[in-house]
């Protein structure tokens, strides 16, 4: 019997965990990524895995146990500080508090290249493909309903029934399902790097303390975390135009890069935030936000036999923490509604297509509305962090929160 042909573009934390659990309930798949080695580039920061996000979907995976082992619960720790250097909340002198489920952690943080490493070490041999850049996706002229994938290699994988695209922000798949493309959100962030803080640096390693140093302000913000490398990555966010990073008259390459930023957009900030900028030598790299529309939809039946998943679906900026999560719960998702048709998925697939179909339509009809709640919620911190007020809302929204655990607490105390 011919099994079903499953295509997944794009080694991400979406593309992964679906391989993943597809994988585990014997579905075959392939997984094809742009990137030649998994070494290929810096995976970028921390991400925090959510217990009804990414947390599930590793449950589900299997792979709960190995990611506890490397997440960072302390990595939860914030510090939220004014424009002008006065803090207002920095969990780093307080007890932890913050509560957890039973076997579980509320909110820790992973590396996102250790979370990679996880996903890809758990796959199936040979079945992760590298040095696999999709240039352009098709429909099958001579059988309606499989589609070729063409690579930048000048190879081709042909009659795909199935072609997920997990392929982050700027997809290839999507142009087959929809005519969004992303546009600039008016952010753009200047990623900072000092790669071995800890040593080299001990003053920064302890302003930053176990997680994050927030600052939000209008038009401005400053986002710092450690590392579990040791290393504190800093994005210094304006709200500029999209040619701004061409134009400002900063050279990014210039040695005094970090000065002009400091001296132009954050001068009247306080000393350490300054610090923060001028003292992260080892890499700049400036970076604008994109976003697909909020609730960015399709016709489920657009063009059967293909879907989207995480960034690729609802591309959001990064300003509520939430977009690989989300991205998490779409691949945990699809693969429910795959995995609820297996018989005759993997059986019969070339006379049964409607199986796919009607994964799809499952997956896709929650994933719209999840997607649509977490791009909200992200729009609505984008305005947050980029208000006068942001951070004296921030801090106000975790001391509001630790006011009310710490009530429910000398409630429990009292009756035991
Ligand atoms: C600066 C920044 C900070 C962030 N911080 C957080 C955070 O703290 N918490 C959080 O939840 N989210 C955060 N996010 C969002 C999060 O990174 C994404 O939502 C998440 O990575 C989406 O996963 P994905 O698998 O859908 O896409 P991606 O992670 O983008 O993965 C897509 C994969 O597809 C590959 N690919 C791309 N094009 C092709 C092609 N043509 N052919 C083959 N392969 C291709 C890429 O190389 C990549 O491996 C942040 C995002 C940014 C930009």
């Amino acid at each position: 019997m011919p099994a079903v042909k499953i295509a997944i573009i794009g080694a991400g934390p979406a593309g992964l965990t679906l391989a993943r659990i597809l994988q585990q309930n014997s579905i075959p798949c392939t997984v094809y990524e742009a990137e030649s080695s998994r070494n290929n580039r810096n995976q970028g920061g921390t991400l925090d895995l959510h217990p009804k996000g990414g947390q599930l979907a590793l449950k589900e995976a299997g792979l709960l146990p190995i990611f506890h082992k490397h997440a960072r619960p302390e990595g939860e720790a914030s510090k939220i500080v004014k424009y002008d250097g006065s803090v207002l909340w920095d969990d780093n002198v307080m007890e932890p508090w913050r509560p957890a489920a039973e076997g579980e952690q509320e909110r820790p943080e992973i590396d996102r290249v250790v979370l990679r490493d996880i996903l890809i070490d758990s796959l199936d041999e040979g079945s992760l493909k590298w040095g696999k850049k999709v240039l352009g996706v098709a429909e099958n002229e001579k059988t309606k309903g499989k589609f070729n994938v063409s690579f930048a290699d000048g190879s081709m994988e042909q009659d795909i029934d199935l072609l997920v695209g997990a392929d982050g922000a700027w997809s290839k798949v999507r142009p087959l399902l929809t005519s969004e493309k992303p546009f600039y959100s008016g952010i753009t962030a200047i990623e900072l790097w000092a790669l071995d803080a800890e040593k080299k640096n001990p003053w920064l390693s302890q302003y930053v303390g176990q997680g994050s140093v927030f600052m939000f302000d209008e038009g401005r913000a400053i986002m710092c975390q450690r590392q579990g490398t040791g290393a504190i990555r800093t994005y210094a966010c304006v709200r500029r135009p999209e040619s701004w990073t061409k134009e400002c008259g900063i050279d990014w390459t210039a040695a005094d890069a970090r000065e002009r930023l400091v001296a132009e957009y954050f001068n009247d900030c306080g000393a350490d935030l300054k610090r923060l900028i001028l003292e992260s030598r080892d890499e700049i790299i400036p970076r604008q936000t994109y976003m697909l529309p909020v609730g960015v939809k399709w016709a489920s039946d657009a063009c059967a036999g293909v879907t989207l998943l995480g960034d690729a679906a609802h591309l959001m900026t990064p300003f509520a923490g939430v977009g690989v999560n989300v991205a998490m719960a779409d691949a945990l998702e699809l693969a429910k509604a795959i995995i609820a048709r297996k018989e005759s998925i993997t059986a019969k697939l070339v006379s049964d297509r409607n199986n796919v179909a009607r994964a799809i339509e499952q997956y896709e009809k929650a994933m719209f509305e999840r997607g649509e709640q977490a791009a909200a919620k992200t729009m609505h911190g984008l305005k947050g962090h980029f208000s006068a007020t942001g951070s004296e809302e921030r801090a106000g929204r975790i001391k509001k929160g630790y006011n009310m655990i710490m009530a429910q607490k000398m409630e429990k105390k009292q009756k035991d």
